[in-house]
């Protein structure tokens, strides 16, 4: 049995700093907008390279706050991925914008900037580029782009943790990099979280009234506000396990470099490709294959785990039926959903388990 991602060994390895940090929130007394929260804004922001970051509910939130803080809504364009999880588009239509998709290069993952130019109109007031898989996007091109047009940089980094181009982080790259604690992401929570990185101060001191009713003195509301605060509990946890990231994120460095060993001339298996600037944190590793299902049926019956992210590009999702973009609209994200496949990756992963994985699709594949 080989688990997609195994979510239980991260206590087994960090059980007294974690359960310290049980104890000391509990014996605090204090759970929301405390001193763990404030701790680890500091502690993340050092981590990205970033002056400011600021503790928020969750990656959609931190995303759509943003959005909100730079005034975005109702006839403001935000450029997105054709290809990505649904949240990036969810953020830009809460707040009323809309959403202008852009393929993404040819292998994939990520938006490809040769085509954003094409994109921008008169309303286009933002680019949302997303590091998707944990890989990071253009983002010399993108920056010098929204240069020229005058437009804000905000970075998904939901699935890039510790990611770098050019020695830099996700997250310090664009205007803001909206970050996911989700449990399964490269540093979760125990439960829900998000942050927001910026070196924009006015931007912090917007998203920490937005986060907590539009007050910054409490019962004083200066606008209105939501209640999307990271607590006091998963910020300790966090905190506890932010030293780890970077020899957690070496670990899935070690397990993508002996896929990509093991995988390799594989005939109809196509491998994630980097591009030589980029340095990836691999919160996935997915392959491309025409012959999916016969895979995933292979693999499950060895007891073996895959996911598909994603099945459903976000311009064919009921959500967004009223766009109406049918099938055929963005023909290279569809086909991205229709062959990729992401075998088991993560920082507990023993390398034999990775030998094991790749002898079962090397075997499937030949016949
Ligand atoms: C997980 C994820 C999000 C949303 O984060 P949540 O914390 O689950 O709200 C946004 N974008 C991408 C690319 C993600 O993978």
């Amino acid at each position: 049995m080989i688990p997609f991602l195994d979510m239980k060994s991260v206590y087994a390895e960090l059980k007294p700093e974690l359960d310290a940090a049980y104890a000391r929130v509990m014996e605090s007394g204090w759970f929301v907008l405390g001193k763990e929260v404030e701790a680890f804004e500091a502690e993340y922001a050092a981590f990205c390279g970033a002056k400011h970051c600021v503790g928020l509910a969750n990656g959609l939130e931190a995303l759509e706050l943003v959005l909100r803080a730079w005034n975005l809504g109702a006839g403001d364009e935000v450029i997105v991925p054709s290809n990505t999880y649904i949240a990036t588009w969810l953020a830009v239509t809460a707040v009323g914008a809309k959403v202008v998709p852009v393929e993404p290069t040819p292998g994939g993952p990520n938006i490809d900037p040769d085509r954003i130019e094409a994109a921008l109109t008169s309303r286009t007031r933002a680019i949302m580029p997303v590091h998707l898989y944990g890989e990071p996007a253009d983002m010399d091109t993108i920056m010098a782009l929204a240069a020229k047009h005058g437009l804000k940089v905000i970075e998904d980094v939901a699935q890039a943790q510790g990611a770098r181009v050019r020695g830099r982080r996700t997250g310090s790259l664009g205007d803001a990099g909206a970050h996911s604690f989700f449990p399964s992401k490269n540093i979760g929570a125990f439960g829900d979280g998000g942050a927001v990185t910026t070196d924009d101060a006015a931007l912090a001191e917007r998203l920490r009234v937005l986060r907590n009713y539009g007050s910054r003195v409490k019962y004083v509301n200066l606008e209105r506000g939501y209640n999307s605060r990271l607590d006091e509990l998963q910020a300790a946890f966090l905190r506890a396990k932010l030293p780890k990231l970077d020899a957690w994120n070496e670990r899935r460095r070690v397990i993508a470099a002996r896929y990509d060993d093991k995988l390799a001339d594989i005939p109809g298996l196509g491998l994630p490709r980097v591009p030589q600037w980029a340095e990836p944190v691999w919160h996935l590793y997915v392959v491309r294959t025409n012959r999916r299902a016969d895979l995933v049926k292979t693999l499950e019956k060895q007891g073996i785990g895959s996911l598909i992210h994603y099945p459903i590009p976000p311009h064919l999702q009921q959500a967004y039926a009223d766009l109406g973009q049918g099938k055929g609209s963005y023909p290279l994200a569809e086909e991205l959903a229709d062959t990729v496949l992401s075998l088991p990756m993560g920082p507990h992963m023993p390398v034999e388990a990775v030998d094991e994985v790749a002898k079962v699709v090397r075997e499937t594949l030949r016949t």
